[in-house]
């Protein structure tokens, strides 16, 4: 076996139905006595019973999280969290509070305990982003790491089914992306290949059935490990192009991640064939890309970049942002095979 280095993430998690219930208990053995709750808008009487739930312990809701964290959000965020006297922050929701929550932690090194409610899987990672003048920038601190995470999947399933296949598609991609990574390791391996087994398996239950517990708990399970490979290994062409697609042309985030997979997929096929061969066999198919590509079909999620909002006249502009800037993948990219690849995807031709 060749020597790799496997970078754990000290987190705590909580994973049960009705998990939620131990939480003023997890506040305290973080020691914290002044919780700041935040939520995007949407949430907010989620985060309202979360407070409650907290008692002495909370200090407030701040319901004002939004897409891709803007910079002006994050401070406002912060000073108010400061106002307060706040000693940690409790984010509950998707990727875009627990965003929020990271942009605080960044500024102030206050500890965040995160309570996700999508697939996003940024509760499980380092990784934080911050836009500003339009411009999203990423980058990697151990400080906004969430010291505990509450996975409870009866808090999922009100997140509507269609949103709820984009993100467990968005949760896929990682663990793909993870799969063919420069940095793999056999523990991040095998946690990729179950989180794509889990999610495989419960998208369709979910799909059939929004409150079909085993289903959310098998969904919410596989978006812990592909979020925790995505924290631990670094992402590819898949993960490029959703950033270029999303950052210039602003498409939604999980819906983009969910057009451009299978493709991505099909692009890197032949030189990666171990990992494609991990993912056929999460999936019970013969054929990674196709298997991604007819399992969406199957759930409704969108097929095209067409139906997400792009324009066709922007692929060639798209192709040459992707492949500017050098950077890793497992089969080289040229601006004229990333063409064909946006042109398939936008097409929702089946790869
Ligand atoms: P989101 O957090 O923007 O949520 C979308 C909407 O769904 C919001 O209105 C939210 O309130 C609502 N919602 C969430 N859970 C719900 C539920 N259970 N029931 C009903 N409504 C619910 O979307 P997202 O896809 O979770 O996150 C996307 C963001 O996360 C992007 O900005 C992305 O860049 C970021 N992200 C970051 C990382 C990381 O490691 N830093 C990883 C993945 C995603």
């Amino acid at each position: 076996m060749r020597s790799f280095v496997f970078d754990a993430m000290p987190s705590r998690v909580l994973f049960a139905e009705n998990a939620i219930e131990h939480l003023p208990r997890e506040i305290e053995q973080l020691g914290a006595r002044r919780a700041l709750v935040l939520s995007t808008p949407q949430q907010e009487a989620l985060a309202k019973d979360i407070s409650r739930r907290l008692g002495q312990r909370s200090v407030g809701v701040y319901p004002h999280a939004v897409m891709h964290v803007p910079i002006d959000v994050a401070r406002k965020a912060r000073d108010e969290a400061v106002r307060l006297g706040a000693d940690c922050v409790v984010a509950v929701g998707g990727g875009s509070t627990v965003g929020l929550g990271k942009a605080i932690a960044l500024q102030s090194g206050l500890p965040i305990l995160a309570i996700p409610t999508t697939y996003a899987g940024s509760e499980m990672t380092a990784i934080y982003g911050l836009t500003e003048d339009g411009m999203k920038r990423t980058g990697r601190d151990r400080r906004v790491l969430p010291k505990i995470v509450i996975y409870d999947p009866l808090l999922t399933v009100d997140l509507p089914a269609a949103m709820s296949i984009t993100s467990g598609f968005n949760a896929i991609a990682h663990a793909a992306e993870a799969l063919y990574a420069e940095n793999l390791n056999p523990i991040t391996a095998m946690m990729a290949e179950e989180g794509i087994r889990a999610l495989a398996q419960g998208m369709p239950q979910v799909a059939k059935n929004p409150r079909d517990l085993d289903g959310r708990s098998n969904c919410l399970y596989g978006a812990w490990l592909c979020g925790a490979v995505l924290g631990t290994t670094s992402m590819a062409l898949h993960h490029k192009l959703c950033h270029v697609l999303g950052g210039t042309w602003n498409l939604p985030h999980a819906e983009t991640h969910t057009v451009i997979l299978p493709h991505a997929i099909a692009f890197n096929y032949l030189a990666a064939p171990e990992a494609m061969g991990r993912i056929e066999r999460a999936m019970k198919t013969p054929n990674a890309a196709g298997g991604i590509f007819d399992l969406m079909k199957q759930l409704n999620a969108p097929l095209s970049l067409k139906e997400i909002g792009m324009q066709h006249d922007d692929l060639d502009r798209a192709a040459s942002l992707v492949t500017e800037v050098p950077y890793y993948n497992p089969r080289s990219t040229t601006r004229e095979g990333i063409l064909r690849l946006l042109d398939g995807a936008f097409f929702g031709r089946r790869p």
